[in-house]
C-alpha cells in the first residue's frame, strides 16, 4: 500500500490551486457513485477497522509511547479498547439504527407512508488532536463509516509518530476510494478547509473551533465542535476523602493530563482543602511510587511548546505537592497546588497537563456561583456522600457531560452522549449518537395516488366551505 493518499487525481488541481481540490472531488465522486450506502459495505469497512485496531496494536502502543510516553495500560484503555467498545456497538446494532423510522401521520396522510430516512450527508472532514490520536479520529470515524460517508481524516501532526502510522497504513485497510487520510499541519489544514466538505468534526480547542467554524460557515458546512476547556470539581465536606483522592488523581494525572474532561481545579471548603492534601499525597505515591518521573505508569508532555506553556502554570498559589519538571525529558510532576486564587494564571486557561489547582471557597452555593460565573465546561464533577449535593451541582450547572462521585466514567459508556456547550463545543457523539451526527435525518412522506377527492380540498378554486367554516 503506497500511503495515505488514494488512487485517482488525487494531488493538484491546477485550474483553481487548490491542492485538494482533486481528492475531494475523487471522494465525491465515489460518494455519488452509491457505492458507500449498502450495510454490507458500512459492515465490511468497520471490519476492517477492527482488523486495524487488532493487527497494528503494537504499534500504535509503540507511537503513542514515543509521542507522549504514554503507558500502555492507558494507550490499550483509550486507544484500542474503547475504540473496539464502539466498533461492536456500531457493528451490533447499524442494521437497526440505519431503519426507516416511521413517524405519526395525521388524517389527509392515513393512507402514506411518512419516515425519517437516515442519509449519509456525503464526504466529510475529521480534524483530531494529540492527546488520544488514535481514539479522537477512529470513534467519529466509525459513525461517518456507517452513516454511510466518504471520509477524509486530518490526524493531529503534533503526535507526530501515530500521525506516519495512520498515514501509512489506515488506508490499506480500508476503500481507498472513499477514505483518506491527510497528514497536514496549520498551513495544508487552512487550504484543505477551503474545500466544500458537507459535514465537518472538529476536535481541539476553542480558538481553532472557531477557525474551523468560520472556514464551514464559507459553504454553510454543519460542523461539530468537540473542544476544550477547565472542568470544576466540586469537592462537599462530607465525602470519603480517600476515595475522592483517588478517584481525582487518577482523572487528573492520566496522559499526565492531557484529557480534555479531565478534572481541571477542585473547589472545596479550606477545612477539606487540609484534608485533601494529605489523601491526594498518599494517591499520588501509590501510583507513581516515591519518584513519578521513575514510574513507567505516568506520561510525560507531548511537545515542548506545550511544554513551556504548562510549566508557566506552577506560579499559582502554592506548591503542596510535586512541582518538579525536566524539559529534557517533557517531565511535570503531578502537582497540587494550595490556595490557588482565581486571578492566578493557572486559573485563566485549560491546564491539560499534570496540575491541579484547589481554589477555596465558602460553600457549595459560592462553587456553583464561580462554575456559572465561567465558560461553560465540558464536564462538571461534584463529590459528596449526600446525594442531595451531588443533585444540586447537576441541577445548577450547565456543562457537555456531568459525573457525581467519580472523573472520567461517563465516557465509557456508548450509551452517554460525548460533547460540550458554549465554550467547550456543539454537537454529541459516542455510540448511536456519532451515527446520528453522520446522518440527515431527511424527512420523507411517500404519498398514495388515491383518495384524490379529500386532496382536491387543498387546490384552488379556494372557498371557505374547504376550510371547514
Ligand atoms: P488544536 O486545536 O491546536 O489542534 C487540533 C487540530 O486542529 C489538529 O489536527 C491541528 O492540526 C489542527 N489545527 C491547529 N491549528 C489550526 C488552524 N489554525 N487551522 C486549522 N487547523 C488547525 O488542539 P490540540 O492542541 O491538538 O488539542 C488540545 C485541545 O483539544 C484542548 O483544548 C483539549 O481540551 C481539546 N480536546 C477536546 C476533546 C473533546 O472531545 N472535546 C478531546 C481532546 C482534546
Amino acid at each position: 500500500c503506497g500511503g495515505a493518499i488514494p488512487k485517482g487525481p488525487v494531488v493538484c488541481s491546477p485550474v483553481c490551486g487548490n491542492p485538494y481540490a482533486g481528492l475531494v472531488s475523487h471522494l465525491r465522486a465515489a460518494w455519488l457513485s452509491g457505492k458507500t450506502r449498502p450495510l454490507e459495505y458500512r459492515l465490511a469497512q468497520l471490519e476492517a477497522l477492527g482488523r486495524f485496531l487488532e493487527e497494528k496494536k503494537q504499534d500504535i502502543l509503540e507511537a503513542t509511547a514515543l509521542d507522549m510516553g504514554k503507558p500502555s495500560f492507558e494507550a490499550y484503555f483509550t486507544e484500542i479498547l474503547l475504540c473496539k467498545n464502539e466498533l461492536n456497538n456500531t457493528l451490533n446494532n447499524l442494521s437497526h439504527w440505519m431503519k426507516d423510522e416511521h413517524v405519526d401521520k395525521n388524517l389527509v396522510t392515513q393512507l402514506d407512508s411518512a419516515f425519517i430516512r437516515k442519509d449519509p450527508y456525503g464526504v466529510v472532514l475529521i480534524i483530531a488532536p494529540w492527546n488520544y490520536p488514535i481514539h479522537l479520529f477512529l470513534v467519529p470515524l466509525i459513525g461517518a463509516i456507517a452513516a454511510g460517508n466518504c471520509v477524509v481524516v486530518k490526524p493531529s501532526e503534533i503526535a507526530k509518530n501515530t500521525e506516519r502510522l495512520v498515514a501509512e497504513v489506515l488506508t490499506c485497510y480500508l476503500d481507498s476510494d472513499c477514505f483518506a487520510v491527510v497528514t497536514a499541519g496549520v498551513q495544508e489544514t487552512t487550504r484543505l478547509l477551503e474545500n466544500k466538505f458537507d459535514y465537518i468534526f472538529f476536535t481541539g480547542s476553542p480558538s481553532v473551533g472557531r477557525i474551523v467554524m468560520t472556514a464551514a460557515a464559507k459553504h454553510l458546512t454543519p460542523v461539530t465542535l468537540e473542544l476544550g476547556g477547565k472542568n470544576p470539581c466540586y469537592v462537599s465536606d462530607t465525602c470519603d476523602v480517600q476515595n475522592v483522592a483517588r478517584r481525582v488523581a487518577w482523572g487528573r494525572f492520566f496522559n499526565a493530563g492531557q484529557t480534555c474532561i479531565a478534572p481541571d481545579y477542585i473547589l472545596c471548603s479550606v477545612e477539606m482543602q487540609d484534608k485533601l492534601m494529605p489523601a491526594l499525597r498518599e494517591a499520588i505515591t501509590e501510583y507513581f511510587g516515591p519518584n513519578p518521573q521513575e514510574s513507567p505508569d505516568f506520561a510525560r508532555i507531548v511537545g515542548d511548546k506545550q511544554f513551556r506553556r504548562v510549566r508557566a502554570l506552577l506560579c499559582s498559589g502554592r506548591v503542596a505537592i510535586g512541582g518538579q519538571t525536566d524539559e529534557k525529558e517533557r517531565y511535570i510532576a503531578p502537582t497540587v497546588l494550595a490556595d490557588v486564587q482565581p486571578s492566578d494564571p493557572a486559573m485563566q486557561e485549560e491546564i491539560f497537563g499534570p496540575i491541579l489547582p484547589i481554589v477555596v471557597v465558602a460553600d457549595m452555593d459560592e462553587a456553583i456561583d464561580f462554575i456559572n460565573a465561567r465558560p461553560r465546561p465540558l464536564a462538571v464533577y461534584a463529590f459528596s456522600c449526600d446525594s442531595k449535593v451531588v443533585n444540586q451541582v447537576l441541577e445548577r450547572t450547565s456543562s457537555g457531560s456531568f459525573c457525581g462521585n467519580d472523573t472520567l466514567m461517563q465516557v465509557t459508556l456508548t450509551s452517554l452522549p460525548f460533547g460540550g456547550i458554549g465554550n467547550s463545543g456543539l454537537g454529541k457523539y459516542h455510540g448511536k449518537f456519532t451515527f446520528d451526527t453522520f446522518s440527515q435525518h431527511r424527512g420523507c412522506l411517500h404519498r398514495n395516488m388515491g383518495l384524490e377527492a379529500i386532496n382536491s380540498l387543498r387546490y384552488p378554486p379556494y372557498n371557505q366551505q374547504k376550510l371547514g367554516l
